[in-house]
């Protein structure tokens, strides 16, 4: 078994393709086998992307408030998730978010919009924002994520100057009617399509851990390859409280590595993210999947907290990766420059704690006040989605 991960490896980077057994295969390994895999995946990985890792920052624009009702999403129709809810951000206060997270390492921004789609006011605003951001941060990516497109709009966002769109497929189409009733497969599929043929990079991914088989995260993955999306985020759900998935845990860390290996396998040269539920359901093995997958989202997810984003960086260096778009010196002056600033919140925290995240640690993000205050999750109770209370949508600094 261990050879034949390696020989699969072989077999693609000569030119060759995974197969729906080959993915099968993967995700049924032993865990005993998981580094093996995860040495032949990450042959793929450092044949495209060498040691580097995209670093991308999110920017929830609109927070809540959704007529839809995906059964995963804490913003949904009937979620009684008591997340941050409010409408468009203003384009100064994106601006400020954003470069938060640029300053933070990150070279694509990617702006979220709760919602079944946009209205033509909407991309007016995106579009708005999209020309700021440009005109402020040189070289700065911009990905818009605003929900299922009409006519037109795709090609609004790029001449403005949006480079991707992001629609996730989510699931397999055959499991895709148990999560969301509001809207079909086809109808996210549409939006993908239109996305492609306006020029925007496409990003498509998933969500691992809604009760789906085995076959179906290989019927997903190859519908991803088909679509042929040239960013694919994996998240693993995180079951909000609330909502119809809460306490729903299906996930291990080691299921987890082997569905981002899976994808690795099927869409050897495609961007891999680690997406939302990084956290709690890779806990200790995160940076053992970077060997697999090459980019990540820096800090905060939409409704709920990431891990400090100087916890994130210092992951990224220790285990000897690189932040593309930068050098050696530029990295090392990012995780200077962060622990000079978590060392001065903290300091004032020593006398004032900021409280600003009860349970989770200091909503400034300064990293001392979390090691302090952040246990390591022992049960499922503990590792539950932590509300984002930072950031987008509030007084308080964002965690990047
Ligand atoms: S995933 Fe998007 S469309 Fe679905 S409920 Fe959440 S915000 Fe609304």
């Amino acid at each position: 078994m261990t050879t034949n991960f390696d020989a699969l490896a072989t077999r693609i980077l000569e030119g060759g393709a995974a197969t729906e057994a080959d993915a099968l295969a993967v995700l049924r390994a032993p865990d005993h086998e998981l580094m093996f895999l995860v040495a032949a995946a990450g042959r793929l990985r450092r044949e495209h992307f060498g040691n580097t890792v995209k670093v991308n920052y999110l920017v929830n624009l609109k927070s809540g408030l959704c007529p839809e009702n995906c059964n995963y999403c804490s913003q949904a129709m009937g979620s009684e998730a008591p997340i941050l809810k409010y409408s468009y951000l203003s384009k100064d206060e994106t601006l400020k978010q954003a470069g938060a997270g640029l300053r933070g390492g990150a070279t694509r921004v990617c702006m979220v919009s709760s919602g079944r789609g946009p209205s033509d006011r909407d991309i007016d605003k995106v579009v708005e924002m999209t020309e700021a951001l440009k005109d402020e941060y040189d070289g700065v990516e911009v990905c818009a994520c605003l929900g299922l497109l009409k006519d037109g709009q795709a090609e609004r966002l790029k001449s403005a100057g949006v480079d991707a769109y992001n629609h996730n497929i989510n699931t397999a189409e055959s499991h895709h009617d148990n999560i969301v009733q509001t809207h079909t497969y086809a109808d996210r599929v549409d939006t993908i399509g239109k996305a492609k043929s306006a020029g925007l990079s496409p990003c498509s991914g998933l969500i691992a851990g809604l009760g789906e088989t085995d076959e179906q995260l290989v019927e997903a993955l190859f519908a991803l390859k088909a679509l042929d999306t040239d960013s694919i985020p994996v998240n693993f759900l995180m079951p909000f409280d609330g909502t119809p998935y809460q306490n729903t845990w299906e996930l291990s860390p080691t299921r987890c590595v082997k569905i981002l290996t899976m994808a690795r396998f099927v869409c050897p040269d495609k961007e891999i993210r680690i997406a939302g539920g990084r956290e709690m359901h890779l806990r200790t093995l995160q940076a053992t999947a970077l060997h697999v997958a090459n980019s990540i989202f820096l800090g905060d997810y939409l409704t709920s907290e990431g891990q400090d984003a100087l916890a994130d960086l210092h992951m990224l260096r220790d285990n000897g990766f690189s932040i593309l778009g930068l050098d050696d010196a530029g990295f090392a002056e990012l995780i200077a420059t962060h622990e000079a600033n978590a060392a001065t919140v903290h300091r004032a925290h020593a006398t004032t704690p900021c409280g600003s995240s009860a349970g989770t640690g200091c909503g400034d993000g300064c990293g001392g006040c979390s090691v302090a205050q952040a246990p390591a999750p022992s049960s499922a109770e503990d590792n539950k989605p932590v509300i984002r209370a930072r950031g987008a949508g509030t007084e308080v600094a964002a965690n990047a």
